[in-house]
């Protein structure tokens, strides 16, 4: 099946999409870019693209802080996304990956203002990202998350990436499955690719936006869910390193591990270890919605007919 791409303005096979090694994103990280998730739906025999319009919204605001000015609206990208979908008439769950770069074949130029852009996005077959038919084991990284003040976390700045590529290798390496990140106060932050919940005597509570956290798309999902499908409080706030080993429950949520459970966290099992009874249900939810089989969210799916069919 020939996978294609849509760079440059044109749709064009995946492996005629090409950079030169002068481009500027390659050299300083200069790229804005998103994951979204493409769920195959084989009783619909459709791809269902996961709120690919807040993915897209996300995309510009890092666009505006890189300052670049791609000539194409949310309603195009999110246009250009079903289209190229579409063509790739691909039959599995999906990873799709728009990215907006410095195209500007410049070198040892550190000015925005004189640098290009350019737009691509393109898919790949994904299947699971983490393991999560059980419960993973997480380390805290010696790595702490980059601040505000240094490269804004808000968005999804390329080159603000090897921070936690730096603490995803070294737990990897460590045999952990995932690493979870302190900000610069020593608070809990997020996991190197996710957003972290913890449950205690049936409150849950996240990380606050000002902890430096990226304000996750899957975050939000389960947000709603916590709040409209269990009716349990959900608490924004500054959370501590201890608080994470004394939980009954830890979970990690993002576009690529989608709902992960924690079931140990330094060598400390969370409770028991298994998944706990809130996370159970909160995933059994949260799998229905993304798979396009729950008609109450079904405004988050955006579906797709591989080749038009
Ligand atoms: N934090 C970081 C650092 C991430 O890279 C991601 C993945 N995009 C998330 C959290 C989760 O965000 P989302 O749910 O929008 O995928």
């Amino acid at each position: 099946m020939p996978a294609i791409a849509y760079h440059k303005g044109s749709f064009m096979p995946l492996e005629e999409a090409k950079v030169g090694i002068m481009t500027h994103a390659l050299h300083y990280g200069t790229a804005v870019f998103e994951g979204i998730r493409g769920n195959w739906n084989s009783d619909h025999e459709k791809v269902y693209i996961f709120r690919l319009r807040e993915h897209m919204e996300r995309l510009l605001q890092g666009c505006s802080i890189l300052r670049m000015t791609l000539p194409l609206s949310v309603d195009d990208l999110c246009n250009l996304t079903i289209q190229m979908v579409e063509k790739c008439g691909y039959t599995e769950d999906l990873y799709i990956r728009p990215v907006a770069y410095k195209s500007a074949e410049k070198v040892a130029n550190l000015k925005l203002p004189e640098l290009e852009d350019d737009f691509f996005v393109l898919a790949i077959p994904f299947g699971k990202y983490l393991d999560s038919d059980g419960a993973i084991k997480c380390c805290t990284s010696s790595w702490r998350r980059t601040d505000d003040t240094m490269i804004p976390p808000r968005v999804k700045l390329a080159g603000i990436y090897i921070n936690s590529i730096l603490a995803k290798s070294d737990a990897v390496l460590s045999g952990f499955d995932e690493a979870i990140l302190l900000n610069q106060d020593g608070h809990v932050c997020e996991g190197s690719g996710e957003n972290i919940f913890i449950i205690k005597d049936g409150t849950i509570s996240t990380p606050s936006l000002d902890s430096n956290v990226l304000p996750g798309i899957t975050r939000d999902t389960v947000k709603t869910l916590i709040q409209k499908e269990l009716g349990l409080n959900l608490v924004e706030r500054s959370i501590d390193r201890s608080e994470l080993y004394l939980a009954d429950e830890v979970f990690l949520t993002g576009t690529a591990a989608h709902l992960t459970p924690v079931g140990q966290i330094d060598h400390r099992n969370i409770r028991d270890g298994e998944v706990g009874p809130i996370t159970k249900e909160l995933s059994r939810l949260y799998f229905q919605i993304v798979r396009g089989d729950n008609s109450k969210y079904i405004d988050f799916c955006t579906p797709v007919s591989p080749n038009g069919k």
